[in-house]
Order: C-alpha cells, then sequence, then structure tokens
C-alpha cells in the first residue's frame, strides 16, 4: 500500500507517542480533527493502527509483520516437504519423460544405484533434449542432469524462509531435501534424497497463513 506523506506522518506520531487521540495528532499537525479523519481511517483499516475507546491510536504494523517473519522462521521444511520423485542415472530419457508425466512433477532428482543424488532433470531440460537428433531411449538421464555439487539443497530443519529465498535466488522450482549418509559426515557427496521442496510447497504455506491456521 502506498501510505501518503501526510499518512506517513501520522504513523510517526503514533508509533512515537501511542496511545494517543485523535484530537492530540491533530494538534501535532497543526490540523482540525475532523481534517484527519479519513487518513485515521484508512490506516486503521490497513492494520497499521489501531483504536481503542478512551485509550486512544496505538501503533500495530510491526507487531504483525514480525509476528508473520516469525512464524515463517518457525516453519521448517521437514513440515511442509512432498515426497521426492527419484530416477536412477542409468535410466534412459524416454522413461525419465514417462516417469515426469506419471509422477506429475516437475522436478526430478537423479540418484546412483545406492540412492545417493546425483542430480537433478527439470521439465525444460527434457524439452531441450527432445530437440536434438539423439534415441531418447539411449541417452542415458545422467548425460543431461544438472549434477553435483552444483545441486542446490535444503534440509529437513532449515526454516521455510531460507529455502524459499534458495528457489529465488537460484530461479529453480525445487530443492531436493537431504540428509548427510551416516558413516561418512562431512562428504559432501553422500546426500540421501528425503523430500522435495518446491514453489507449490510455499503456495501452500501462503494460504495457510492468509487462512490462520
Ligand atoms: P525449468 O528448466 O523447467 O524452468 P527449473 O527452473 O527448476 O525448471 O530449472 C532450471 C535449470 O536449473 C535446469 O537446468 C535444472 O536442471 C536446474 N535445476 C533445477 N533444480 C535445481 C537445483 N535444486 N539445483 C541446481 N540446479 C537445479
Amino acid at each position: 500500500m502506498q501510505l501518503t506523506f501526510r499518512q506517513r506522518e501520522i504513523i510517526g506520531i503514533v508509533k512515537e507517542k501511542g496511545p494517543i487521540t485523535g484530537e492530540v495528532i491533530a494538534q501535532h499537525l497543526n490540523l482540525t480533527r475532523a481534517a484527519l479523519r479519513a487518513d485515521l481511517t484508512i490506516l486503521v483499516m490497513a492494520g497499521l493502527i489501531d483504536a481503542r475507546p478512551r485509550v486512544g491510536y496505538y501503533y500495530v504494523g510491526d507487531d504483525s509483520r514480525s509476528f508473520i517473519s516469525e512464524k515463517i522462521q518457525e516453519m521448517k521444511v521437514n513440515d511442509f516437504k512432498s515426497i521426492p520423485i527419484v530416477v536412477k542415472e542409468e535410466a534412459s530419457v524416454y522413461d525419465t519423460i514417462v516417469t515426469m508425466f506419471v509422477e506429475d512433477v516437475g522436478s526430478l532428482f537423479i540418484v546412483s544405484e545406492g540412492g545417493l543424488l546425483q542430480g537433478v532433470v527439470s521439465r525444460k531440460d527434457l524439452l531441450k533434449v527432445t530437440l536434438g537428433q539423439g534415441d531418447l531411449h539411449k541417452i542415458p538421464v545422467k548425460v543431461i542432469m544438472t549434477r553435483m555439487p552444483n545441486i542446490i539443497t535444503t534440509f529437513l530443519d532449515e526454516s521455510v524462509f531460507d529455502a524459499a529465498k534458495k528457489i529465488i535466488e537460484h530461479q529453480i522450482d525445487a530443492l531436493p531435501v537431504v540428509r548427510l549418509c551416516a558413516g561418512d559426515p562431512g562428504h559432501e557427496g553422500n546426500l540421501e534424497v528425503v523430500g522435495r521442496f518446491t514453489k507449490t510447497n510455499i503456495t501452500r504455506i501462503f494460504l495457510e497463513l492468509v487462512e490462520g491456521k
């Protein structure tokens, strides 16, 4: 919402001196109470200030904003992730495309025989290869995937806010949710895929926040 200069002045006064009556706000601005009525109504309706009878106006803007950001920081990827759809790296591009249709997802995670994360393929990666002359049955998906260590990942305990930032910053649709494989701590190649965190998950979080769940 675009605030006028006057509305920003009012917010400044209420923030500093609230609770404060409309009469006193008007005095600060050298205006009549009546001249302020419309702006006060707009600011209350926008949820930036509130009024209590016989108390006056007080500031709520920051409180509600920090409430939402605190809530988002508390929400963990673990609570909102989806089931990962994985394909073995030796699978053909053809079979990978079929899996994408059957499973109805936009990104597939490519794993080794042992189930460790090796790469990611997106819809456009697969579209691109279909434009070439090669036999899709014979090209293994590992040839066209985006591969480790260039895969952007998230983990169960990460806040959904940080995961959403990764999706926006790297301009991708999905993050594999990973766990370091036991027995080989610190070895960045040994990541087990335990979930999928996508733009759809973020949209769902947005709806839940708005619906106040
Ligand atoms: P699309 O290509 O269908 O628009 P994306 O935006 O998700 O889908 O993918 C863009 C590119 O980034 C693709 O080449 C894809 O392989 C790659 N990519 C997708 N997800 C990741 C990820 N989590 N980490 C690294 N690269 C990724």
